[in-house]
């Protein structure tokens, strides 16, 4: 039975720089959570909202995804993202995959067309070649890394884009998308494109995190939002808060945004901060970057 609610959170990434300021893009996240929301409102599915807002971000140049990435100790574009839908628990992921515009459509034409979730690497070219995904031709042209932080050797920055919904059938969805860590080597895959680390949907939850993903991976962050849910009676406040405690006693931050079966989102983090922007099932519009 069709609701007449919706609800939809984005993130734009952990851990930004408290001397910057980020107007620009909390403005945009806000713009585009009320796109998205309309869209679900209209009737498009959580999957198809959350891949079109992710597309948005990555074509910005706001973030550490897509066209905003930055490259890898080699100095090349390997990005990573993945997607979830909650009501199928069907999945797919890319990662270390070079000379693609929109990572988040390769994960869901991994999804929808191959019986796999993951593809990584030369693989994962080919397969977004063959089913005639856009390419990045001149990644020097095309790549305008949205960080400038100067970061020393061996020190390694992060940023990431990540949407999670709830559409009016009550379907949940999340997706992730990355350029991975500044100063990464060449071949690292964080949390972002592995499911149930980074990015978690089912019937009761759906989760997108960003953060220093070893530790989001080591901590199955996402699914462990859910499992805090389903096994502990925790709601989605306490599952989120208390995934990232338990990352934090680890010596990792960052943050989350979720969305529950009913629609309730939060949008918590440990880090200095998390750009962000949710479109709450009463219509409210709540954003922040601190
Ligand atoms: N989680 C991402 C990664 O480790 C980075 C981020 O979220 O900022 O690749």
């Amino acid at each position: 039975m069709a609701q007449s609610v919706a609800s939809i959170a984005l993130h734009g990434g952990a851990g930004p720089d408290p001397s910057k300021n980020y107007d620009k893009h909390e403005a945009h996240l806000r713009e585009l959570a009320r796109d998205a929301h309309k869209r679900l409102l209209d009737g498009e599915s959580a999957m198809d909202a959350i891949v079109w807002a992710v597309k948005q971000l990555e074509d910005s140049g706001l973030y550490i995804a897509g066209r905003g990435s930055s490259p890898n100790a080699n100095g090349e574009y390997e990005l990573d993202a993945s997607l979830m839908d909650g009501f199928t628990r069907r999945a797919g992921a890319v990662a270390a995959m070079r000379g693609f515009r929109s990572p988040v459509e390769a994960a869901r034409a991994v999804m929808r067309e191959t019986p796999h979730v993951m593809l990584v690497g030369a693989g994962a070219e080919e397969f977004a070649r063959a089913q005639g995904l856009e390419r990045v031709d001149d990644p020097a042209d095309y790549y305008k890394p949205a960080s400038d932080k100067k970061l020393a050797t061996g020190e390694l920055g992060h940023g990431t884009v990540g949407a999670v919904a709830m559409d009016a059938e009550g379907h949940l969805a999340a997706a992730t998308s990355t350029g991975g860590v500044i100063n990464k080597m060449p071949g690292r895959v964080g949390d972002s494109p592995v499911i149930g680390a980074g990015t978690w949907a089912d019937k009761r939850v759906a989760v997108s995190c960003t953060g220093q993903g070893e530790f989001f991976m080591r901590a199955a962050a996402a699914a462990d939002v859910s499992a805090r849910i389903r096994y502990g009676g925790q709601d989605v406040e306490e599952a989120t808060l208390g995934a990232l405690q338990d990352m934090k006693r680890q010596g990792g931050d960052g943050g989350m945004i979720a969305i529950d079966g009913r629609g309730r989102v939060v949008m918590p983090f440990s880090s200095s901060g998390l750009k962000r922007a949710c479109v709450h099932k009463d219509g409210r519009v709540e954003s922040g970057v601190f």
